[in-house]
């Protein structure tokens, strides 16, 4: 749980602050003075300090001083005032108050408020379960890292010495901190390996030079960051959590275009290749097909009477079927072999390395085994297809409009029928 103290002589905002604060499932603690409130942050963790800029035994600036010199300088404060002053706000930013309160703020505007400063944070999930990889020579700089990444949650971190042992290692990591002069290799190669082999990784370059020519190059090998040494600690995991920040904005991204490209070939009922997408399939087959002088065939199907079961059941209980027939066209055919949807309950099948006698097989097992599929208590529905081999210059649409005469013929010729 974390931790905020309120410093104020007057008494006017702690429930505000108090309620907001709770609100939260944050600690609120209150005080009225500098001397009791650097007693309160020496004995007990505070995790945030808001303050008056009158206090009762002095000003927020000797608060601030005494804040900043003690042992818990990292400790963010913002200052609650109703004074707008650009010359006051000046001096104490540039102590490191970290933000200003206006006194005259409304409940709901503190809750907004409270809520933006406590989600800075919102990354410190994603801190807990992120991988880090640290490579550095120096073993103080190896363990000052730990008790920092030990200090602020990041519990999967490896250490590497070496970049060899690094850059050899199977396991890959979500962020790398580079030392940038290390014996053998120039930190920019490190950079430049890692980012060749993993596009979507935070690097994070760490180093004591500071010659622009070096940042500029690093940066340029493929490190998102590069933080010099020494460097203060608050600004480290600030930087950081912005990598990882960016990291994670970048792996959703991913994802959602993952799931695009999917959603642009399929169809979205059944979850079988869409129109578009088999017949380009069936294209590119008819392409191999004829350089390499191999058999390709296609298998056109489509639903007996399949208005009667939405005209008996409803319309979703035809969906239901139409599922249920998608699922069993699936598993029936090979790895290799493309299933899409033609059209309302039309399937076509794409079968590469296939001869028009194993089509019509596996045709005559996809049919036997619909006829044997059970929708519900008493529903069940069957199939009538047509089977056509590719003939050499014959286009995907003449190839396709075979198969579908056939499919024609057999319904003619009473359905639950496949024609070759
Ligand atoms: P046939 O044996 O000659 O193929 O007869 P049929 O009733 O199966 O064929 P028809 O072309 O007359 O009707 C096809 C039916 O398929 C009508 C349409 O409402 C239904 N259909 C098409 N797409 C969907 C869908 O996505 N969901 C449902 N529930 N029904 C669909
Ligand atoms: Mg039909
Ligand atoms: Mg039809």
């Amino acid at each position: 749980m974390s931790t905020v103290l309120h410093v104020d002589s007057s008494t006017l905002f702690r429930t505000l602050l108090k309620e907001t604060f709770t609100g939260f499932g944050w600690k609120y603690l209150a005080s009225s003075g500098i001397r009791e409130s650097i007693d309160i942050i020496s004995s007990i963790p505070v995790d945030l300090v808001v303050t008056a800029l009158e206090l009762s035994d002095g000003r927020a600036d000797d608060l601030v001083n005494l804040i900043n010199d003690g042992k818990r300088n990292e400790i963010p404060i913002v200052i609650m005032s109703s004074s707008d002053s650009i010359e006051v706000r000046k001096n104490l930013l540039l102590r490191g108050v970290i933000d200003f309160i206006p006194k005259n703020i409304t409940q709901e505007q503190l809750r907004l408020y409270i809520q933006k400063l406590i989600r800075r944070d919102d990354i410190v999930e994603a801190m807990e379960n992120i991988s880090v990889a640290v490579l550095d020579d120096s073993e103080f700089d190896l363990k000052y890292m730990k008790s920092l990444f030990d200090f602020h949650g990041v519990k999967n971190v490896d250490f590497f010495k070496e970049p060899d042992l690094l850059l050899r290692s199977e396991k890959k990591y979500d962020v790398y901190l580079v030392d940038v002069v290390l014996p053998k290799y120039s930190g920019d190669q490190v950079v430049y390996s890692i980012r060749s082999r993993d596009k979507g990784c935070a690097i994070i370059a760490v180093s004591a030079v500071d010659h622009f020519k070096t940042i500029s190059n690093v940066l340029l090998s493929g490190a998102d960051d590069y933080i010099l040494k020494p460097y203060n600690e608050s600004v480290f995991m600030a930087r950081f959590k912005s990598s990882v920040r960016h990291l994670l904005l970048y792996r959703e991204l991913e994802k959602k275009n993952r799931e695009l490209a999917r959603m642009i070939i399929t169809d979205s009922l059944t979850g079988l290749y869409n129109h578009q997408y088999i017949y380009e399939q069936i294209k590119n087959e008819i392409r191999k097909s004829d350089r390499y002088e191999r058999p390709f065939s296609v298998i056109m199907c489509d639903i007996d009477d399949f208005k009667k079961i939405n005209d008996t059941h409803g319309h979703q209980v035809g969906d239901g079927v139409l599922m249920k027939i998608s699922e069993a066209l699936k598993e029936t055919v090979r790895d290799v072999d493309i299933v899409g949807r033609y059209g309302g309950e039309e399937f076509l099948l794409a079968l590469p390395e296939t001869t028009l006698q194993n089509a019509y097989t596996l045709a005559e097992r996809i049919r036997k085994k619909i006829e044997k599929l059970k929708f519900g208590a008493e529903i069940s529905v069957t199939i009538s297809g047509g089977v056509a081999e590719h003939k050499s210059d014959e286009d995907e649409k003449m190839l396709v409009a075979r198969a579908d005469d056939l499919l024609y013929k057999a319904k003619k010729e009473g359905k639950n029928k496949i024609m070759k």
